[in-house]
């Protein structure tokens, strides 16, 4: 039978956010004695599945398997696809559920088509990414810009076929003849575009899988940006090979914006464990959005990670900067459950219309007025954050 979670709506979002600004929690949280942090209750509050929707081969896959022995009791419904379920994607009624249901949807799916698409601004490469979705709700967010009225976390359980498709990519490379941005001496290859590796990790081993796959390829290394701090990958030993790129925007900002998220302050302070624990730490500023108030609040963020950040962090720390775009797709159903968020990120007039790489229709500050913010961002991080590589600014 299946169990029927209670509702939420836009006033529920307060009692969703994970952590409350206010909350002096470690930045790290250590892992109850004994047990893994995915255990533990504060992974609940992110992740507590009541409804798995499942493809037929991925509930017979090992890993789906594996997956679903973590989850006893819950009910499963299959689905002949992961994408477009009706009842999940195209049901217009769960935009005023769209927190409740990424906290407790999962979908379990069979990624069918591998290919890994050159970059060349963030990574090298984006490889096939083993989840599709996620259980923050950054009001900003692109994934869900095709999904309909849901965006859940989906599983991809062919994760084998995953690892064995970008290995087989990494050795066809040969070893990485020139530095550029991404990487003087290895290939980078994205393997969060569609998700975030920390909060999947928190339900399945793909991402332990990807980081120990890529530990064996020497000239390649894994890259995924997230917003969420979990103490389980810690234990993963990277050895060097993953760059985990942690999110940061201004408190005020990510109070709005990052539904659900770990407290900015706890992602900054979570780097030096994480270069201690054997990942690369680099840092996305992003998305940049643009308000009264902007170059202070950023301003002061660039002087409290001067403040918090050890040298070793420092000295190995790159940093991507991300202008916001954003989507009239999105902004409608945005307009359903997060309304206040959209009078940050709807700025019709500093924003023009910008074709995207898959063909949708997207809105981006205007030329000028993003030139000048970039400037404007490049002297503050000169001026508070110098040892602060720009990678690159977009
Ligand atoms: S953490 Fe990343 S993938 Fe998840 S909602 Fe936020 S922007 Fe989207």
């Amino acid at each position: 039978m299946h169990r029927t979670p209670p509702g939420s709506s836009p006033e529920d979002l307060g009692q969703q956010a994970l952590f409350d600004w206010e909350d002096a929690a470690p930045a790290t949280p250590p892992a109850p004695p004994g047990g893994a942090f995915r255990d533990s209750s504060r992974a609940r509050r992110m992740l507590d599945v009541r409804q798995v929707y499942a493809e037929p081969a991925a509930l017979a896959s090992p890993r789906g398997r594996q997956i679903l022995a973590r989850l006893p009791e819950v009910p499963v419904t299959e689905v002949a696809g992961h994408w477009r379920i009706p009842s999940l994607h195209g049901n217009d009624g769960n935009v005023t559920r769209w927190a409740r249901i990424k906290t407790e949807t999962l979908v379990l799916g069979v990624k069918q088509t591998l290919t890994t698409r050159p970059n060349g601004r963030s990574a090298d490469w984006i490889a096939p990414g083993a989840s599709n979705g996620c259980a923050m709700a950054c009001a900003y967010c692109y994934v869900p810009r095709r999904k309909g009225y849901a965006n859940p976390i989906t599983l991809f359980t062919n994760i084998e076929a995953i690892i064995a498709h970008v290995r087989r990519h990494v050795h066809a490379q040969g070893p990485k003849r020139e530095p550029n941005q991404c990487d003087p001496q290895s290939w980078v290859y994205d393997i969060g575009e569609n998700g975030d590796c920390s909060v999947d990790a928190l339900v399945c081993d793909n991402t332990a899988d990807l980081v120990a796959a890529f530990r064996r390829l020497p000239t390649a290394k894994a890259s995924f940006a997230t917003k969420f701090v979990n103490p389980d990958l810690l234990a993963l030993d990277p050895q060097g090979r993953t760059r985990v790129r942690f999110s940061v925007m201004p408190e005020a900002d990510s109070r709005l914006l990052d539904i659900r998220t770990s407290p900015v302050t706890d992602r900054i302070a979570a780097g030096a464990d994480f270069l201690d624990a054997g990942y690369e730490v680099h840092f996305n500023l992003s998305p940049v959005v643009l308000r009264p108030g902007w170059q202070r609040d950023w301003a002061d963020l660039l002087v409290h990670m001067d403040d918090v950040l050890p040298g070793r962090v420092k000295e190995q720390a790159a940093a991507e900067i991300i202008m916001l775009t954003h989507n009239q797709q999105l902004h409608e159903v945005n307009l359903g459950w997060h309304p206040t968020a959209e009078d940050l990120l709807w700025q019709p007039a500093a924003q023009e219309a910008k074709r995207s790489e898959n063909g949708a229709l997207n809105v981006r500050y205007a030329r000028r007025i993003k030139h000048d913010a970039l400037v404007r961002l490049r002297g503050l991080i000169a001026a508070h954050a110098p040892w602060l590589r720009i990678r690159y600014a977009f």
